[in-house]
This record gives structure tokens, sequence and C-alpha cells, in this order.
């Protein structure tokens, strides 16, 4: 689960683009270019400025629980949101759920909370946005089908391309390093 530090060096001939599955040979070619000059962060950046100011845990569950209220009222309380340092790679937030395992069987309200990894809090305001918007729709929706999409994009009209962006903007990370996609604050 944890990102290897070689990720980071600039060795990497092929870049990892994990993130981007499912993208246009078009846009991966156009993606490899952006990483090959180094410059996708700081296209990403141009984009998103805006950084966001929640740097608590306290502060990402007043927000988390606000959104909650407004869009999805019926689901059970949440008991936490919380940053996670462990969450290193956020593949598991945007690809396979890890919350449905911990909530099985009888516990099943009890132990509503969502994880959102730390790197979270230097990305842009829109990226924090989206993956709490993945998250709370998992509250109702386990897999990534029609209807969960459907919710994620209730919650957030400019959604998919949201998703899409933070799946470029954790490429940058990956490849071109911290300095170079986290936004200034
Ligand atoms: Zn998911």
């Amino acid at each position: 689960m944890c990102r290897r530090k070689a990720a980071w060096t600039t060795e990497l001939v092929t870049p990892p683009l994990s993130y981007l599955q499912g993208a246009s040979p078009a846009t991966l070619a156009q993606v490899q270019a952006l990483l090959a000059e180094r410059r996708l962060g700081a296209l990403l950046r141009e984009r998103y400025p805006e950084p966001h100011a929640l740097r608590s845990d306290r502060l990402l569950y007043g927000y988390v629980a606000e959104l909650k209220a407004r869009h999805l009222k019926s689901t059970p309380p949440l008991a936490k949101a919380v940053y996670d340092q462990r969450l290193h790679i956020v593949r598991n937030a945007l690809g396979t759920h890890t919350t449905v395992s911990r909530v099985q069987g009888t516990r099943l309200q009890s132990k509503r909370e969502i994880r959102i990894a730390s790197l979270f809090k230097e990305a842009p305001a829109a990226f924090l946005r989206m993956i709490v918007v993945h998250e709370l729709a998992h509250l109702r929706e386990r897999e990534h089908d029609k209807a969960f999409y459907a919710l994620c994009t209730h919650m957030e009209p400019d959604y998919p391309q949201l998703e899409f962006d933070t799946r470029l903007w954790l490429t940058a990370l990956e490849v071109e390093g911290p300095s170079a996609a986290h936004v200034a604050r």
C-alpha cells in the first residue's frame, strides 16, 4: 500500500499511468508528452489554483457532514471522516473500495467512516471535493457502476471531469514529485 520511494525518481522511463486506465490512446500520448517535459503538474496548478483550508480532521468532518446532510440525508450518520496517512496511494479510493470489507455484518452502521488519503491536504480544493463526493457516494452505492456515477454527478455536476483531472494530478504527483503537483497555500 505504501508508495515506493523509487517512484519519485526521474529514472522512470515509462511513467506509471495506472491512474489513467480507460483513457484513450490519444489522451495517454498527450499525458506522456506533458510528463516527459515535466509540465503536467504545472498545467494542473494553473487550471486549479485554489487550495483548500481543510487542514484538520475536524474541518474535514464538518465539510463531509455538510455535503452529506445536503445530498444523502437518508443514509446512516457517519462515525467519522479523517485523513489517513496510510492511504498513501489513492488507488484504493478510486479503484477498489476498501470501506466495503470493513462495513460488513451487524456493525454496518456503527463503522461508517470516510478516510481520505492525507496527500489530499495538498490538493486543489476541487480535487478534495471530488474525493469526498466519491466516498460519500459509496455510502449508498458499493460498486463503481452507473448508479454510483449518477449519484456522484448529482452531488457535483463536474464530477467526471474532476475525477479525470484528479487522476492526472495523482499521476503528476507520482512522476514529477510533490513540488510540481502541490498547490501553494
Ligand atoms: Zn470508489
